[in-house]
């Protein structure tokens, strides 16, 4: 029972992905409000899933339901081909991490982390092997005799990451574990936690508003909104190719046009014609057009073919260490500035400062049309 590799039985083949969770359907009513509407989502075995939406969007919500914490109102949940729907929280096989330590203050490193063996294991011996390794494994092999209030932040969080993988349980719940650690802490330990669910193979769902952490750690993210899933993909497809323009908003930072559609792979500007993804609007329909500031290229150092490209004056300028901002205005765009970001190489290479004009492309491939109502055109 007591070993450091998941206990899940299911384990992902080549080409082949096992679901070990599934949820079917689900709902969740708090009174007359409608929390989780209709949540249908499978995880595979070994998964690294991450929850992402705004506060509000009902991501704890579902990760307590998962949990048994909640009662869902309607629906169904399986883990490793059982149906858990009814089962309470001691009866089903997961091991939890909240963003507030919640180690018990009066226990020491090495009764926290061992707590939960308890009532698996009554070999003492095999129970301080454990702990040993557990400490091991979250890199704190020397901090088992101090107590909770004499590690830092961070410390805790690893310690209380140890104790939820103590009973190897199938699944491991992450509740926003890193928010409430300073930016380098929690940088750091996002990297240790991704490396250690790598390496233990335990299926895991995090539940995160920090759209960083959801991209840089997990296997798939799931994008919720209004107690809906928007979106559930790769971290690339998530920020490539959002399904709607909530996604598109949420997750990086996108410029935002209206057009009017005017073919099939084009929208019209103000008075330019932009070719774009295909899209399926009626010519004359009003759209959304989006773009990412890191997708405006400054044209001599794009493979364009002189589609898209317009001169623009640089408005303004900001320097963010990483890359430059620059705030375009150009005749096309009307009244209103783009937003670009560009590579301190390509600032120096072109000699882009405030007040120069410069040709820019966008790129067709990277141009998406939305629907005024924010779904995909
Ligand atoms: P946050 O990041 O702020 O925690 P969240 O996406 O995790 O947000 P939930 O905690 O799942 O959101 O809450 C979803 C909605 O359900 C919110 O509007 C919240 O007010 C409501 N809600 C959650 N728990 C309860 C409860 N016990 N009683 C009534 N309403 C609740």
């Amino acid at each position: 029972m007591i070993s450091s590799e998941s206990s899940s039985g299911l384990t992902s083949s080549a080409g082949h992905r096992d679901v070990y969770l599934r949820v079917h359907g689900l709902s969740k009513s708090f009174g007359s409000f409608l929390a989780l509407k209709n949540i249908s989502l499978d995880v595979y075995a070994g998964e690294f899933v991450c929850f992402l939406g705004p506060s509000g969007c009902g991501k704890t919500t579902l990760l307590r339901a998962i949990a048994g914490l909640e009662m869902q109102t309607e629906g169904r949940i399986e883990q490793g081909g059982r149906d858990i729907s009814h089962l309470r929280p001691s009866q089903r096989d997961f091991g939890i991490v909240f963003q507030s330590y919640a180690l018990f203050p009066n226990l020491t490193i090495e009764q926290n982390v061992g707590y939960g063996l308890q009532s698996v294991e009554r070999d003492r011996e095999k129970i301080r092997l454990r702990v040993k390794e557990l400490l091991e494994l979250v890199g704190l092999p020397d901090q088992g005799k101090k107590y909770p209030g004499q590690l830092s932040g961070g410390q805790q969080q690893r310690i209380a990451l140890a104790r939820a993988l103590a009973i190897s349980p199938g699944l491991l719940l992450l509740d926003e574990p890193l928010s409430a650690l300073d930016a380098k802490v929690r940088g750091h330990l996002r990297h240790e936690v991704k490396q250690l669910q790598r390496r233990l193979a335990v299926t895991t769902i995090m539940v995160t508003h920090d759209q960083e952490e959801a991209l840089s750690m997990a296997d798939r993210v799931v994008v919720m909104n209004h107690g809906v899933i928007e979106q559930i993909g790769t971290p690339t497809e998530i920020y490539r190719e959002p399904a709607s323009l909530f996604v598109a908003d949420f997750v990086g930072s996108m410029n935002k046009f209206e057009v009017t559609a005017n073919a099939p792979e084009s929208v019209s500007f103000g008075a330019v014609n932009l070719v774009c993804h295909k899209h399926g609007l009626a010519a004359g329909s009003k759209a959304i057009l989006t773009l990412r500031p890191e997708d405006v290229i400054p044209s001599e150092l794009g493979q364009g073919d002189g589609r898209n490209q317009f001169k623009a004056l640089v408005r303004d300028m900001e320097f963010l260490g990483s890359h430059w901002r620059a705030w375009l205005t150009s005749e096309a765009f009307g009244s209103q500035d783009l937003d670009a970001h560009f590579s301190i190489n390509a600032v120096r290479r072109l000699s882009i400062t405030q007040g120069v004009m410069l040709t820019v492309e966008l790129p067709a491939e990277r141009l998406h049309v939305f629907t005024p109502e924010g779904r995909r055109g």
